[in-house]
Order: C-alpha cells, then sequence, then structure tokens
C-alpha cells in the first residue's frame, strides 16, 4: 500500500490534501474516508495513492468508509471535468455527485463497555474519585455520558423506540448486560444530550469506558424500516380511520410508517387498524421498501406514427453502435417525446444495459412515477427532489448494486452510478432547472453530453423550444438534428390571437387585466363547457406597495426588492428570500397613510374571474397553492376529470400537461420579462409563450390562443404567436451575435457579494483593478457594477461579466483571478463563479 493518499474535502478549497496512510488501512481510489481537517473531521473521497513526501508534516486518515470505490473511474473523470470546467473545488463537486449525506452523518458512533458500566456504578457508589486528577467539571461530564448511555437504547434503527420506554429511564438500566447488547450512540446524539467536549469523549475512549465505532456504508444497507401493509378494507371507520386506509389504498397498498406522519391522525389510529387486522406492520429492508403509486392504465402502448419511428430508429442505431453520438430532438408541443423516449429506454433495457432520463423539476409527478412503474417494473429508480437524505442514498444503493437500471430524475440524476450507460435522455433540455444556482454551478444538460461522451454512449436533447445553444450545436452538425413537427394525429396547432394593452387602454380608458376580447372568449368557452387556461407569470396579490405620499416602495429587508402583497395569508412576503412582514397601513417611510397596492399577480386575477365568472369552478397552481408534487397533480387531475372549469396560474400550469379539455389559453402579462436587463430575456419568453401556448387544443377540439402583451411588435411575442421556432431563433441569433452573447461567446458571471458594504466595494475595487492591470488574451470584462439586484440575502453584490470566443482562455483568466483573490484574502465563498450563467440578475 502507498504510503500517502490525497484527498478531496468538501470545503471550498481549489485543491485536494495529503494524508498519511496508517499500515493496516487499504483506501481504495473512489472511496471515502475519514479524515482530520482544522479542527474537524470530515468525509472526503481519495483521489490518488503515491509515495510522494509531501513538504509539510501530514496526519493520518482515521478511517476508511469505502472497501470498493463509490465513484468510479468514470464518475471520478467526470467530477474532475466539473471542477475544471466550472471552476468549482472538487471536493464540493464529489459531495454533490454522492447523495450519501445520510451516511456521513451516521458514521461516528460510541458503546459502553465494562469498564465503563464499573466506573459509572462506583461514581454512584462512591462519588468522584479522591486519586482523579480531573476537575469536577470533567467528572461530572463523564458521568453524564456514562450515565446517557447506560440508560439509551439504540438509536441507530428509526428514531421511534421499541420497548415504548423513553430514553434516560431506569428501566432499561441494567447491569451486566452483555458488551454487544448495550446501545450504538450515535456522537451527535450523544453530544447533542450531554453536552460533552470531543476531548472527553476521546479521553474516555482512552480510559477503554467507550468504543469508538465507525458505522460504515455497508452497515447501513441491512437496515430495516416498519410498513405498513393494507390486508383488507372495511365500512365501518372513523373518519382518521378511513384516511389512512384511503393513503395506504392509494399507495398501492403499502407505505413505509413514517410516511404516514405528515397525514397529522393520531398514532393510536394504525394501532386500531392493526389490532382489528386491517393493517399489519412488517419490517423490510430499507432498500426495498421504495414507495409508489398506485399503477394507471399505461398510457403508453408506443404505438408510434412515423417521425416517432424514424427517431425512435435513430436512438436505437445510435445505442446499438457503441460510440457517443448526440441527438436534438425538436418536436412541437403535443407531437409524442416522451413515447419515444420512454420506447427507446425500454430497448436499452432489453440490452440489459442502462439508460438516464433527466426531466425539470416540476415534471415528476406521482403519475408520470406510476406510469414509468408500469413500464420498468423494478427495474427502474426515481430520484425526485422532495426524498429525504436517506430515501437519496437508499436508491443511490440500488442503483450502484444494479438492481435499477432505468433511472429517471431531476438534475443531479446526471450522476446516477450506472454501469453500462447507453443512453441518457434530458426531457425539456431548455429548462432552467438544470442549472444548479449554487457550488457547483453546473447545468445538467451539459454535464449530461460530457458524460455520455465518456462512457460511448448516446445523448438525446429534447424539446419543443430547444435553446439557442443547443439549436446552434445542431445546426453546426454537432448534434444531429431530428424533427418531430406535427402533433400526434395530426392535430392542429392553436391558432394564435395578439391583444395590443396600450390600444386596449386608449379604447377603454384604463388598465385592463382582462381584456375585453378575453373575457368573451372565457365566456364563450364556459358556455360551451370547454376549459380554460389563464398564465399570469407573477405570484401574490400585488407585487408593488407604493407611497403616494413620498414614492417610495415597500422593499425586502435583506434584498433590493419590493415585498409582494399576499391577500389570504395576510401578508408582505420577499419572493427571494422569503421574508415576511405585516401589511403596512401606513407608509414606513414617512407614516402616510395613502399607501396604493399596484398591479396583479396569480391571487388577484384568481380573485378577478371569479368576479366575472361567478358560477365558473376555478382553481389557482402557483407555489402558494402547490407546496407538493401531490398537490399539483390533483389540480391537474381535477381538470383533467371535468371538475374545473378555469385553471389559473404562473408558469407552472405551461409546463408539459396533456389536458384534452382545454381549448383557450389565456396569457396575461406573460411579457414582464422582456422589459428585465437579462440578454436571455427574448429566449424566455419565447418559450414561456410557446410552452404555455402548447397546453390549448391537444384533444378533439382545435385551440385558440389569446396573447395580451405590451410588446406587440417584440420578435419574441411576434415568432411566438406564429409558432416560428426557426425564425424566432435566426432573429435572435443575430442578436446573440452582435453583442457577443452565447452561443457566440463563452460568458462567466463573477460576483463579489458581503453583507458589509465596505468589503463588497473593496473587494469588487480589488479584483476590477486587477482585471485592468492584467493582460488577458480575447476576454472581455465588463465591470465592476452593482448587480442589478444590488442587494440579496442581506449581501451587497457587486459583479463582472467575462466573454470571450475561447473557453480555454476565459477559463485561464477565471483562475488567475481566483489565485490573486486568495492571495489578497478575499474569501473563497464571497467571490461566485458563474460559468455558463443563466442569469445575470
Ligand atoms: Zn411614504
Ligand atoms: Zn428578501
Amino acid at each position: 500500500m502507498p504510503e500517502f493518499c490525497d484527498v478531496a474535502v468538501p470545503m471550498p478549497l481549489d485543491m485536494v490534501f495529503t494524508y498519511r496512510v496508517p499500515p493496516d488501512a487499504t483506501p481504495v481510489i473512489g472511496g471515502r474516508v475519514l479524515v482530520p481537517f482544522r479542527q474537524q473531521r470530515t468525509t472526503g473521497i481519495v483521489v490518488e495513492l503515491h509515495d510522494r513526501k509531501p513538504s509539510v508534516t501530514t496526519k493520518n486518515i482515521l478511517a476508511v468508509l469505502d472497501a470498493a470505490p463509490v465513484l468510479d473511474e468514470q464518475l471520478l473523470q467526470l467530477g474532475r471535468w466539473i471542477a475544471d470546467y466550472y471552476l468549482a473545488p472538487i471536493g464540493e463537486v464529489f459531495r454533490t455527485m454522492l447523495p450519501l449525506n445520510a451516511e456521513f452523518k451516521r458514521s461516528i458512533s460510541y458503546r459502553l463497555t465494562d469498564e465503563g458500566e464499573t466506573a459509572l456504578h462506583q461514581a454512584g457508589l462512591s462519588g468522584s474519585s479522591a486519586r482523579s486528577r480531573r476537575t469536577p467539571e470533567e467528572q461530572a461530564a463523564e458521568f453524564r455520558v456514562l450515565d446517557y448511555l447506560a440508560a439509551s437504547i439504540s438509536d441507530e434503527d428509526e428514531p421511534e423506540n421499541k420497548s415504548g420506554v423513553p430514553h434516560g429511564s431506569p428501566l432499561l438500566r441494567e447491569v451486566g448486560a452483555p458488551a454487544d447488547a448495550r446501545s450504538l450512540i450515535r456522537e451527535e446524539s450523544l453530544r447533542s444530550a450531554t453536552k460533552v467536549s470531543r476531548s472527553i469523549l476521546a479521553g474516555m475512549v482512552r480510559k477503554k469506558w467507550l468504543t469508538r465505532e465507525d458505522v460504515s456504508a455497508a452497515q447501513d444497507a441491512t437496515r430495516t424500516i416498519k410498513i405498513a401493509v393494507l390486508k383488507s378494507a372495511e365500512d365501518k371507520l372513523n373518519d382518521n380511520q378511513r384516511k389512512l386506509v384511503d393513503t395506504l389504498a392509494a399507495s398501492g397498498g403499502k407505505v413505509p410508517v413514517t410516511k404516514l406522519q405528515p397525514l397529522d391522525i393520531p398514532r393510536t389510529t394504525l394501532a386500531t387498524l392493526v389490532r382489528r387486522g386491517l393493517v399489519e406492520i412488517l419490517e423490510e429492508p430499507a432498500e426495498f421498501t421504495v414507495s409508489r403509486s398506485k399503477p394507471r392504465p399505461s398510457l403508453f402502448d408506443f404505438d408510434l406514427n412515423p417521425a416517432q419511428q424514424s427517431a425512435l430508429a435513430r436512438v436505437r442505431e445510435g445505442v446499438a453502435a457503441h460510440r457517443f453520438s448526440g441527438m436534438l430532438l425538436h418536436g412541437v408541443t403535443g407531437s409524442g417525446k416522451t413515447a419515444v423516449y420512454l420506447a427507446a429506454m425500454r430497448g436499452v433495457l432489453e440490452a440489459g444495459r442502462s439508460a438516464i432520463l433527466l426531466v425539470p423539476e416540476i415534471g415528476l409527478t406521482p403519475a408520470v412515477a406510476a406510469d414509468l412503474h408500469q413500464i420498468f417494473g423494478d427495474e427502474v429508480a426515481i430520484l425526485h427532489s422532495a426524498l429525504s437524505d436517506r430515501e437519496r442514498a437508499e436508491q443511490w444503493h440500488r442503483i450502484k448494486r444494479g438492481d435499477a437500471r432505468m433511472v429517471v430524475g431531476t438534475r443531479s440524476a446526471v450522476f446516477a452510478p450506472v454501469a453500462d450507460l447507453a443512453l441518457i435522455i434530458v426531457d425539456e433540455e431548455h429548462d432552467s432547472s438544470y442549472k444548479q444556482e449554487e457550488t457547483p454551478r453546473y447545468h445538467a444538460r451539459d454535464v449530461a453530453v460530457v458524460r455520455a461522451k465518456m462512457a460511448n454512449a448516446v445523448v438525446v436533447l429534447g424539446s419543443a423550444t430547444p435553446s439557442l445553444e443547443s439549436y446552434f450545436n445542431a445546426k453546426k452538425n454537432k448534434y444531429a438534428l431530428v424533427e418531430l413537427p406535427d402533433r400526434v394525429e395530426q392535430r392542429p396547432l392553436p391558432e394564435v390571437e395578439i391583444i395590443d394593452m396600450r390600444q386596449e387602454f386608449q379604447e377603454t380608458g384604463h388598465e385592463q387585466v382582462i381584456s375585453r376580447k378575453l373575457a368573451a372568449e372565457i365566456k364563450e368557452r364556459l358556455e360551451r363547457k370547454e376549459q380554460v387556461m389563464v398564465l399570469l407569470n407573477r405570484r401574490g396579490y400585488s407585487p408593488v406597495v407604493l407611497c403616494r405620499t413620498c414614492g417610495k416602495k415597500l422593499e425586502c429587508q435583506n434584498c433590493a426588492i419590493a415585498l409582494t402583497h399576499h391577500k389570504r395569508e395576510h401578508k408582505m412576503v420577499c419572493h427571494y428570500c422569503g421574508f415576511t412582514a405585516p401589511v403596512p397601513k401606513a407608509c414606513v417611510h414617512c407614516g402616510s397613510e395613502y399607501v396604493y397596492f399596484l398591479g396583479t399577480g396569480s391571487e388577484k386575477l384568481e380573485e378577478l374571474l371569479h368576479g366575472m365568472f361567478p358560477q365558473a369552478r376555478i382553481a389557482r397552481l402557483d407555489r402558494d397553492t402547490v407546496r407538493s408534487h401531490e398537490d399539483f397533480e390533483r389540480a391537474l387531475n381535477a381538470l383533467n376529470d371535468g371538475q374545473l372549469d378555469l385553471l389559473v396560474g404562473t408558469q407552472m400550469i405551461a409546463k408539459g400537461h396533456d389536458i384534452h379539455g382545454v381549448t383557450l389559453v389565456g396569457v396575461v402579462g406573460a411579457d414582464v420579462a422582456l422589459g428585465l436587463p437579462d440578454f436571455r430575456a427574448a429566449e424566455r419568453t419565447f418559450q414561456l409563450l410557446t410552452q404555455v401556448a402548447g397546453r390549448a387544443g391537444r384533444g378533439q377540439t382545435p385551440g385558440k390562443v389569446i396573447l395580451q402583451t405590451y410588446f406587440q411588435d417584440h420578435y419574441a411575442v411576434q415568432y411566438a404567436a406564429r409558432h416560428d421556432f426557426i425564425g424566432f431563433y435566426e432573429k435572435e441569433l443575430q442578436f446573440r451575435s452582435w453583442m457577443h452573447y452565447p452561443p457566440y461567446s463563452a460568458l462567466a458571471n463573477v460576483l463579489v457579494r458581503s453583507d458589509k458594504l465596505d468589503d463588497a466595494l473593496q473587494w469588487s475595487g480589488t479584483l476590477g483593478k486587477w482585471f485592468d492591470a492584467t493582460r488577458h488574451e480575447g476576454v472581455r470584462v465588463l465591470g465592476p457594477a452593482t448587480a442589478p439586484i444590488m442587494r440579496l440575502k442581506r449581501d451587497y453584490r457587486y459583479h463582472f461579466v467575462l466573454k470571450s470566443p475561447s473557453r480555454k482562455n476565459l477559463n485561464a483568466t477565471l483562475r488567475a483571478m481566483l489565485a490573486y483573490a486568495a492571495q489578497e484574502k478575499i474569501p473563497r465563498t464571497q467571490v461566485i463563479v458563474d460559468v455558463d450563467a443563466l442569469w445575470l440578475m
């Protein structure tokens, strides 16, 4: 075994650290080790084993946590690429790639020994020992630890405690229990209960009163959890019992007990049902108990039209060739891209290989999960944002073991540890939820392409509104461009009518939210029993509160952002940091009572529509009404089942749903973004308008879209109205080319932030002088300037925008800048480098 190993630790540092390998330890490259780091211990990934003695003194690694790599050679290589391309600390990249936080936290536990037991009783009998050199405080601390360990039952299982005896009860204090039957208590639990330092614990381990144990990932895999299983459903149930039985039934009859807790039903209810034999409690290995939705009749019989078939054939060819190839699947809304993805994945599964399907945040509803289970059975692992750390880790192990070869998930699923990867699909590849807006700031679509290259796999990027970058790459033959030009069953795309709201204002004499035309069209649809969606991409009731006396807005305390009035919750909310304030009766600046609530959010729009159409059944879909995927699905199901006439919402309603009864889509204020100082504003607006228009007319009746705008001449609005992606793309490319924006330039946003204005100013000034004084070939630097949102979450923000036709030069400049910032003692966490930034705000 080599004498040293280099370890990437999850800290904001652009380097790895060398540790000495103790004689009995056998770390592996790509495996986890526990190492001392500054005053703490942390888990890191071994990146190299070697015999090169470093010039500084090295510490020993404390424990080897994995006998086999958790990151294989390819994933290590992918991690290095991300660290390099996005200038992200390598240890933080690896931490992001491995969803094993639950295990990291569980790694250190303590157990009482026979000697400890004896010491406890001697202390109890004779008081403090006269021979001891310990202070009374230390002795008291040790006694608390011994007492706690002796009295505790193991907390290695679920938090529920089996005997029903609370921690610390004297009932459990049996003298002379065999050592291995004594409880293993996690360090965090022990320290929070006894308030002792790690050095006290270490001293007690040296005295052999305690043993200190590493609970490794291997032990974790054998953990069991309690499952409630529905045996039979009886009629005579009270409300709580009914709720519980219904929940079980809706989840396919089997749910982990912990999943029932949010139902807010007394614990005795479950016990009663068990006593009556209606529900049984089983213990199962944790990793097998994936809760799952009831299967629906399959929507996908893969009856593909010729365009879908030829797209599928292209994917299959690529997969069969075992060579990298990229494909951009550009299909209009409603053209059946999903069926192509799933058919391609099934082919991969039948060939005994693996596939990953990435979907945007909101795309993974319980119904989609049910469909996936129907098609792929137990071979599918679904990774969505609502999973707990522990569930995520369980899924990771299933994939790593090869039990699940079809992986479906949001952004980080691109790191799934599948073997023999044949295909990665990125659905709605233009969706901004693929970009992680914290370190490491990677874009999952771009990482998917790189991973596919490394694995000689096929990558398919699908969208009705591809990003400029992807379409540009396809046009330059980096990817094959495959079009699905028609909707399934030759359904027509909806007719789009533009309403000029400036003219509406002139003709009616006041500011309208719903134009006369849109109101008339809604009325007509409601009379015909057809359904309507209205999009307003701004939540809350009023987005601005303005004082008429002093002219000031009510702003967030932490951000330079106006607070939004939420009427139902009766408070003012910051949509950036969550800060809330009471609804003002007077101006906070001058005390004037003349405060005005201006503008319209989705909450107010819903109220307006209720007033205009009192008979209609109206619901709202936005982040205030939807707290979970289940809420989201419930609203869509209600629409699908005809229980709703009108659905109001933010961009959430625009995303890929197939509701056949919707024949009219109204768009209110979707062009707000066009007024923002952001070079992607036109692209975003075009995408949103096209996607929401795509919700209309997916059934038998043709659809119509009413698009209200104040920018009726803007090309994003005009091309969206004509369903003309190519026209938009050509026009937008001209703009990007003139302005040296992507895809013609590589771009990075460098943000300097601090909660102290002086620091933010000084640091951005220091970096600005460095940029001025240093020659960086072919890189344009703009700034420092105040960021468009100059204060956010208490931080003052200044930024630089860097552009270069050469990515290599851009990254070299950024790297040199970071090195200079480190030299000037600017904290690494306060300089954010965002390569390929989606937002410059
Ligand atoms: Zn005022
Ligand atoms: Zn705020």
